[in-house]
């Protein structure tokens, strides 16, 4: 199946994250062609900072799987990881990471980015980067836009 489809997905989470007021990323894991966990972020609904969609995924799959070692999975992301959630994708044993758009750019997400690109080479995890990007960054760009209009 085309990347893109997963990606549609992914991005079907991301508005259930938008329609409840939390940061609009969404997350889906593929294995065998099969979507086996789906999630969003869910921060502010949980009150927990580690509630990110790819955290969210990550347990709903090794829950489905019967184990923490998500072989032969691939973790579609609207928006590019954060630190903390690389570092969980990486010990999950995730083999594709597909990321829809990267943060909003400044120096220091820059060297975030290099950072993170480094850390998972080093972990033979492949990463691709804009799959739907357009659609991926817009969701972001109307929940930013809005909270600067409401604050
Ligand atoms: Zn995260």
């Amino acid at each position: 199946m085309d990347k893109s489809l997963y990606m549609e997905e992914a991005l079907k989470e991301a508005y259930k994250a938008y329609n409840k007021g939390e940061t609009p990323i969404g997350a889906v894991i593929v294995k065998d062609g099969e979507i086996i966990a789906r999630a969003h972020n869910l921060t502010e609904e949980l009150s927990d900072s580690t509630a990110h969609a790819e955290i969210l995924a990550i347990r709903q799959a090794s829950e489905k799987l019967g184990g923490w070692r998500l072989i032969n999975c691939d973790l579609y992301v609207t928006m590019e990881p954060c630190i903390m959630c690389s570092g969980a994708i990486i010990n999950s044993r995730i083999k594709n990471v597909i990321i829809g758009t990267r943060h909003i750019k400044n120096s220091k997400m820059e060297r975030q980015h290099e950072f993170k690109i480094d850390y998972f080479r080093d972990n033979n995890v492949e990463v691709t980067f804009g799959v739907l990007e357009d659609e991926c960054s817009h969701i972001l760009q109307e929940f930013f836009r809005a909270l600067r209009i409401k604050y």
